[in-house]
């Protein structure tokens, strides 16, 4: 018999394994899959963003839904305590941008080998490619974990790891959901978060944007009266369904969220040039055309976006680009100079959660005691990472949350 059977090599059983063994259990860590930290390892870019290096609060604000619940846990095990539990693993970390923290060798293997070295160290028992089918929960009595082969472990606690439902190819399939509800808990709604959204608009169906990456732009979804529900500025990308890169992925949330009220699209805002006042862009441009008045409207208001937007933006103002300033109506000026402040187009929707980086919804926290990850309906039952209602932000916002509360479900598993 096992003290702790962790189920799901990802950072969270990773984790989960260590902390356990290190209080001495006797512990055992499954996963289906051939490698331990498949999805770990892909984050990042494939660097593995390990963690964030924001102060506490910034961390928290980062990891919008249910992020407050981990308060109690960041008391014991927070983000440094992950920076200083890696370097005593022997791996170098460095801080790259708003935060992030990557190995300094810049390869996921380096984080991925330390956490197995450790358990190694720890004589933890790691069955790879053995698949947990069910969890037989007893009371008084011992856990029986079934694998899919019908051979069971008995255990004292069991610790429930197996991550979401995003990406499947790296083995998070959403098994636990269904273990956790044999225990009694709810299952909140499952979503996508941190996904591309899809667009029914002509620039999108007629691949006019394609391709075009914006930097540093402020993107917002709006709500039905038309008043930003959230802002971020980021850079963004048009593909060919709609839009992508960062600002995109942190908005999708709350497009996904709207959409789930039943609404049929979400208008959003994007600002080009969220550095500059419109009245000042105007006041600028209107002196450009009277100081250059043989100068093609093209050239005036070259350099303040790129220049297939540029085009695009002259062509639905009915602008031709070699077409003088001086030559067009005032009225024409502040109508394109309105479109790079206020664009504004509709989503539709989003990738399914198979695509999305990170799973909206799952074990309901409020039956999860926050300081010690364990269920409130269950003995000896705990869960962490992101089979938990709980999702962040990329940049290290949801690895940590998946470490931290690994860290307490092993070591109070163990206890
Ligand atoms: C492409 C990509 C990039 C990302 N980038 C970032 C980033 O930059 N920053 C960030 O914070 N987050 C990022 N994320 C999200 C982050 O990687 C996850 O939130 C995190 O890995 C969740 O950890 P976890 O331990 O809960 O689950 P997972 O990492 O999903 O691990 C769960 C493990 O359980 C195993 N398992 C499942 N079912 C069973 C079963 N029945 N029996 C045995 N084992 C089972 C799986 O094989 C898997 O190995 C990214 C995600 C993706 C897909």
């Amino acid at each position: 018999m096992y003290d702790v059977i962790v189920i799901g090599g990802g950072p969270s059983g990773l984790m989960a394994a260590i902390a356990a063994a290190e209080k001495g259990a006797k512990t055992m860590l499954i996963e289906k899959g051939k490698k331990l930290g498949k999805k770990l390892a892909i984050s990042g870019g494939g660097r593995c963003n390990v963690t964030n290096r924001l102060p506490e609060d910034e961390v928290i604000k980062h990891i919008p839904g249910n992020g407050r619940f981990l308060y109690s846990a960041f008391s014991v095990f927070n983000n440094y305590d992950i920076i200083s539990f890696f370097e005593e693993l022997g791996v170098e970390l460095k801080e790259e941008d708003h935060g992030r923290m990557f190995p300094v060798s810049n390869s996921a293997k380096t984080v991925v080998n330390a956490l197995i070295n450790k358990l190694e160290e720890l004589n933890v028992n790691m069955q790879l490619e053995t698949e947990v089918g069910a969890i037989h929960f007893a009371i008084d009595e011992p856990h029986q974990v079934i694998l899919k082969n019908k051979q069971t472990y008995t255990t004292k606690s069991v610790v429930i790891a197996v991550g979401g439902k995003a990406v499947p190819h790296t083995g998070s399939t959403g098994d636990g959901y269904a273990w956790a509800k044999k225990a009694g808990h709810t299952i909140t709604e499952l979503y996508p978060t941190e996904v591309a959204l899809t667009s029914k608009e002509t620039f999108i169906q007629n691949k006019s944007l394609q391709g075009l990456s914006l930097r540093d732009v402020a993107l917002s979804v709006l709500n039905k009266r038309g008043k930003p529900i959230i802002t971020h500025k980021m850079d963004m990308l048009f593909t060919h369904f709609g839009v992508s890169g960062p600002a995109v992925l942190r908005c999708s949330q709350f497009v996904v969220k709207e959409l789930m009220k039943g609404r049929d699209q979400i208008e959003m805002h994007l600002d080009v040039i969220p550095q500059k006042k419109e009245h000042v862009l105007l006041d600028e441009t209107f002196k450009a055309i009277k100081d250059h008045p043989k100068r093609s409207i093209k050239t005036i208001l070259k350099g303040l976006v790129p220049e297939r937007l540029l085009e695009y933006l002259l062509q639905i103002n009915d602008i031709a680009p070699e077409q003088n300033g001086a030559n067009i109506s005032n009225e024409s000026i502040r109508s394109i100079i309105a479109d790079m402040k206020n664009f504004t187009f509709a989503v539709e929707g989003s990738l399914p959660l198979e695509k999305a980086f990170v799973t909206g919804g799952g074990v309901s926290i409020k039956e999860i005691i926050p300081n010690t990850m364990q269920s409130k309906l269950m003995e000896g039952l705990f869960f962490c990472g992101e089979i938990l209602d709980i999702h962040g932000y990329t940049g290290g916002y949801n690895i940590t949350s998946a470490l931290v509360t690994g860290r307490l479900a092993g070591s109070n598993a163990a206890d």
